[in-house]
């Protein structure tokens, strides 16, 4: 099955169930200071848990695109080494507010992996929270446990503890046990040289989590303790990429139709080939990821820029940028020539990318055509630091230099530090960053960014991009 279908699949069966089929809230997220991109399908709904506004429809389901590079969720360092983790990705889900509760969760996720997906029960495996001995001393979840029991084998039940198998959406507010459905994808012949129920992801690569369902029934107060929410939600998530590659019978994300358009291409303009060297294999991953990433924040709105948001777009793209200069020779921009592959791809469930398409792409290129006018003097300094060390260990503010002349992110230098068995001073770099920062404070107010964003101070929305002239930075909002 072809991952449209895959997605359409998904969201037909809650429509079914009479969910409301609601579109993925954007990506960059701009009216909530305490999150830049969205990491999960839940947080466009976070202000309905919180009982601070009553939605329209009490069930509800979608496809949500998510970030995870920054905070609590922070997968940057995965992307590219393992097949399955993304910073950008599509997170399935489905969701009820105060309606139905684990009976109806546990047995429509079953039925939609077994009877829709015609995914073979015997590599599926369930986790159920095993309760604490904390200052919570929570029970185990044995409402869960009796619901899964009826369907499921007893030893493709496991437990999990309070780190994997609990949910609290911060400090406070609404929270609770949750189910996490794991799919063990390793061939026959591997699956029967090991044996026994402790197959969850810890323990091996190929025993892959792909949806987790949370239970919200209690509410953290603002003294610790917990109490009893008196309307139960169900708040799931599944990676539908992860699902696309269960489906499509690979075992890597990248091997799925979601990718393979992508490969192609990178191998078809850097003249490389996918499948051959782990080196290689590793930034064409990164290169395929990152690319989406950064298309998707910038036709949502945020540009790559020095500051907040932007920079965390303009470090992705950046360290794409050098993955392809060192492992495939790029030494022109490239990264561009993907976004229509890309866009035709995913232009369908994602028509901003459609929309958008020529600007990304002139961004992208300039982003490129900047970074690699500096990058091979940077790598050569980078080089003589090296060498002159004797020690294992580079002082942060060498790592500075590069930021500051060459526009190396300091993640960037770590990274490539780190392939070379060297470790770099971050606290060096910090405090050489915040000397600058007090020098030109006091020399100017004005900022760095590259693209003049005209905003105002309220709350807005992006609407689109005025000028697809990436020599006129000027971004559209309009006042909510
Ligand atoms: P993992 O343990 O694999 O890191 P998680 O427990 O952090 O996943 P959740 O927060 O439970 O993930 O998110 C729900 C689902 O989203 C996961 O079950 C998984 O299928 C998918 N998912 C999570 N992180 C990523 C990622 N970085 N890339 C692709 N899919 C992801
Ligand atoms: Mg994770
Ligand atoms: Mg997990
Ligand atoms: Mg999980």
């Amino acid at each position: 099955m072809r991952s449209q279908e895959i997605r359409a699949k998904f969201l037909e069966f809650f429509k079914e169930k009479n969910h409301k089929i609601v579109p993925s809230a954007p990506m960059v997220i701009k009216d909530d200071p305490t999150l830049m991109f969205t990491n999960a399908g839940m947080n466009q709904f976070k202000e309905f848990f919180l009982g601070n506004s009553v939605p329209k429809s009490t069930r509800v389901a979608d496809t949500q695109k998510c970030l995870r590079v920054s905070g609590k969720h922070n997968d940057l360092e995965e992307v590219g080494k393992d097949t399955y983790h993304h910073t950008m990705f599509e997170m399935l889900g489905n969701w009820s507010f105060g309606d139905y509760f684990k009976a109806e969760a546990i047995a429509w996720a079953w039925e939609f992996l077994t009877d829709v997906c015609k995914i073979d029960k015997d590599s599926l495996y369930v986790t159920v929270f095993e309760g604490s001995k904390d200052a919570d001393q929570l029970e185990q979840d044995s409402e869960a446990l009796d619901l899964w029991s009826k369907i499921v084998a007893k030893d493709r039940i496991l437990f999990g503890n309070k780190k994997d198998n609990f949910w609290e959406m911060g400090d406070q507010g609404p929270c609770g046990p949750c189910s996490e459905i794991h799919v063990d994808i390793r061939s026959a012949e591997e699956k029967a040289k090991v044996s026994g129920a402790s197959l969850v992801n810890q323990d091996h690569p190929q025993v892959v989590e792909i949806w987790n369902l949370v239970f919200m029934q209690y509410n953290r107060k603002a003294n610790g303790q917990l109490e009893s929410l008196p309307a139960k939600h169900v708040d799931t998530g599944m990676g539908f990429e992860r699902l696309c590659m269960v489906m499509q019978g690979v075992q890597s994300n990248y091997d799925t139709d979601v990718f393979t358009p992508i490969i192609r291409e990178i191998e078809t303009i850097t003249n490389s080939k996918y499948g051959k060297d782990e080196e290689i294999n590793i930034a064409i991953r990164v290169i395929a990821d990152h690319i989406r990433a950064v298309s998707f924040s910038i036709a949502d709105g945020q540009l790559p820029s020095n500051t907040g948001a932007g920079y965390v777009i303009r470090r992705i793209l950046r360290r794409a940028i050098r993955y392809g200069f060192t492992f495939l020779n790029t030494k022109e921009p490239f990264m561009f020539r993907l976004v229509k592959v890309l866009s035709d791809t995913m232009g369908k469930s994602f028509p901003e990318l459609k929309d958008q398409r020529q600007l990304i792409e002139n961004v992208v290129k300039e982003e490129e055509h900047s970074f690699l006018k500096t990058l091979d003097q940077g790598l050569l300094l980078l080089d003589n630091i090296v060498g002159e060390n004797k020690d294992k260990k580079i002082d942060g503010r060498k790592a500075f230099e590069l930021y500051d002349t060459f526009g190396f992110p300091i993640d960037l230098t770590a990274l490539i530090l780190s392939e070379r068995g060297y470790e770099l001073d971050e606290k060096g770099f910090d405090i050489a960053m915040q000397e600058q920062k007090d020098r030109s404070r006091s020399a100017s107010e004005v900022s760095k960014d590259d693209w003049v964003i005209l905003s105002n101070d309220e709350v807005e929305e992006f609407v689109g991009y005025d000028v697809l002239d990436t020599t006129v930075k000027i971004v559209k909002y309009r006042k909510v």
